[in-house]
């Protein structure tokens, strides 16, 4: 299996700088067995973190995953969500169960809260921990949490990220909650890192990526990935899409070449508050 660059999560476990997303698979089974089969090829590539969510498809993205990783779970790190009507004492141990038998194994490495909603945190937090302590879950995290929510979560509370909404376009988190999170050792998973496809078409990104010979989508990750302490996780359902985001691990975008794309996408100036898809 391949090696790409890693990140340290708070509990020490090392995993792929990037990963692969889920959102949106497992809709439609015409699509299913060429979404298994990009996933896996992920795997070939080294992207074996794999992020899914109770939410999407109704569950039938974690079937996928599932699928995907059928005697391949030594050498994937799963991540699933929890939907916070489930983030309560009694839900999310029956949430998490479902997941389980969806995803057909019996621990989800990283399990995240998928955003804020109205159980309070304080619950939530020793939800997860309960299945931490009883294996269903290796660890938990947070996700769409800004920086007064993560500053909400009771005292000595460890998550191992947020994952958050972060691309050229959605620059907000770099003002304050990047630096908190680094403050605090706490690497940042982004999701959409190509804005769902439509940043791709952007002039500023085309003319970075000509001079690379390589893809709007290579140059967009790549910014992302610029950082040391944020994981990317792009979706991609085509084999074709894997290969081409791996590379852009091995893009490395030159110190003007970061200022022309400051100059399209300017960095935050003030607070923003944090933007969800
Ligand atoms: P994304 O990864 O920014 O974009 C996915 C779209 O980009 C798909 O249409 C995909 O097409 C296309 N794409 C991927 N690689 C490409 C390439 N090399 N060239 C051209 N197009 C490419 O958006 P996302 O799916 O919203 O975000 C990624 C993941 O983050 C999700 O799947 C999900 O796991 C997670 N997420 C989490 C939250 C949250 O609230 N925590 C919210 C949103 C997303 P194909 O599918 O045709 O390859």
């Amino acid at each position: 299996m391949a090696v790409v660059r890693t990140v340290e999560l708070p509990s020490g476990v090392r995993v792929p700088a990037l990963g692969q997303g889920t959102w949106g698979m497992g809709e439609d089974p015409a699509r299913r067995q060429s979404e298994v089969a990009a996933l896996r090829r992920g795997f070939d590539l080294g992207m074996t973190l794999v992020d899914t969510a109770e939410m999407y498809a109704d569950g039938a993205a974690e079937e996928v995953v599932g699928e995907a990783i059928r005697g391949r779970r030594d050498e994937t790190f799963v991540v699933s969500k929890v939907s916070p009507r489930h983030a309560d004492r009694r839900g999310a141990p029956a949430a998490c169960r479902a997941s389980l038998r969806r995803l057909g194994t019996d621990r989800i490495d990283l399990y995240l809260l998928h955003w804020r909603g109205d159980v309070p945190l304080d619950e939530t937090v020793e939800a997860l921990e309960g299945l931490v302590a009883d294996g269903s879950i290796g660890s938990w995290g947070v996700s769409n949490l800004d920086v007064d929510d993560l500053a909400d979560l009771p005292a000595g509370a460890r998550p191992q990220t947020d994952q958050v909404l972060y691309n050229l376009t959605r620059r907000g988190p770099e003002y304050d909650l990047l630096p908190f999170c680094r403050e605090r050792s706490l690497p940042v998973m982004a999701y959409s890192p190509v804005e769902q496809g439509r940043l791709l078409g952007h002039p500023a990104l085309a003319a970075v990526a000509e001079v690379h010979g390589s893809t709007p989508a290579q140059v967009a990750l790549a910014w992302v990935l610029r950082r040391d302490d944020v994981i990317a996780i792009p979706k991609a359902s085509t084999v074709a899409h894997v290969e081409e985001n791996r590379a852009a691990l091995d893009l490395l975008l030159r110190e003007d070449e970061l200022r022309a794309l400051d100059a399209a996408f300017p960095p935050p100036d003030r607070k923003q508050p944090l933007d969800v898809l």
